[in-house]
């Protein structure tokens, strides 16, 4: 299995990539992670990223591309692999398919903005130990303090609502042509994020044509 996970930030993209990587014992694989491990390497490569990226530049898809490539020829991905917040741009789909790498089917995890703003912006962690809340979902037992060590509860910055709207349009801008893309190519299925996780699991199984 071969698969792609498109899904807007708040959508528990990461968290359904997981739960599929366990189930069809394939790696998830995002370029992220790859990037950090070939920096960790110290290898001539890495020193080369890493300067990119201090200097607040974007790694261009040739490089990403060959990262990507690199990687998924490790033993691991025999039987295929998760690709998690990549592709991101029509070219380096394109690229993909120049590359001779057939993907199964693509999967968006979707969920409504209001979802994902009160979702995100409903996240708390605390300055101290990090432990994370949610107002909602998960709240301390007294307002605004840690349950675990009595520290302030914090919103992340990237959790503000105006950096999620921004994060947001980020997305649509440069995902909403991904989706047209591959629902052209017939790849494309979709599964509604939903709010108890145990749920979610079983739109994404429907979705897979896993269950019915
Ligand atoms: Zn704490």
């Amino acid at each position: 299995m071969k698969l792609i996970m498109l899904g807007p930030p708040g959508a528990g993209k990461g968290t359904q990539a997981e739960f599929l990587s366990e189930k069809y014992g394939i790696p998830q694989i995002s370029t992220g992670a790859i990037i950090r491990s070939v920096i960790a390497s110290g290898s001539e490569f890495g020193k080369k990223l890493k300067d990119l990226i201090d200097n607040g530049n974007l790694i261009s898809d040739e490089d990403v591309l060959k990262l990507v490539k690199e990687r998924i020829e490790e033993p691991d991905c025999a039987n295929g692999y998760i690709f998690d917040g990549f592709p991101r741009t029509i070219a380096q789909a394109e690229a993909l398919i120049k590359m001779d790498i057939v993907i199964d089917k693509v999967l968006s995890i979707e969920l409504s903005d209001e979802e994902i703003l009160k979702r995100l912006s409903g996240r708390r962690e605390c300055a101290s130990c990090r432990a994370t809340y949610h107002i909602e979902d998960k709240p301390s037992k007294v307002e605004g303090k840690c349950d675990r060590c009595g520290g302030e509860l914090i919103c992340r910055e990237d959790d503000k609502p105006e950096t999620i709207k921004h994060r947001l349009a980020v997305y649509y801008e440069s995902t909403a042509p991904l989706k047209a893309f591959y629902k052209e190519k017939g790849l494309l299925v979709t599964a509604h994020g939903q709010k108890l996780l145990e749920d979610t699991k079983r739109e994404v199984l429907k979705a897979l044509g896993e269950l019915k």
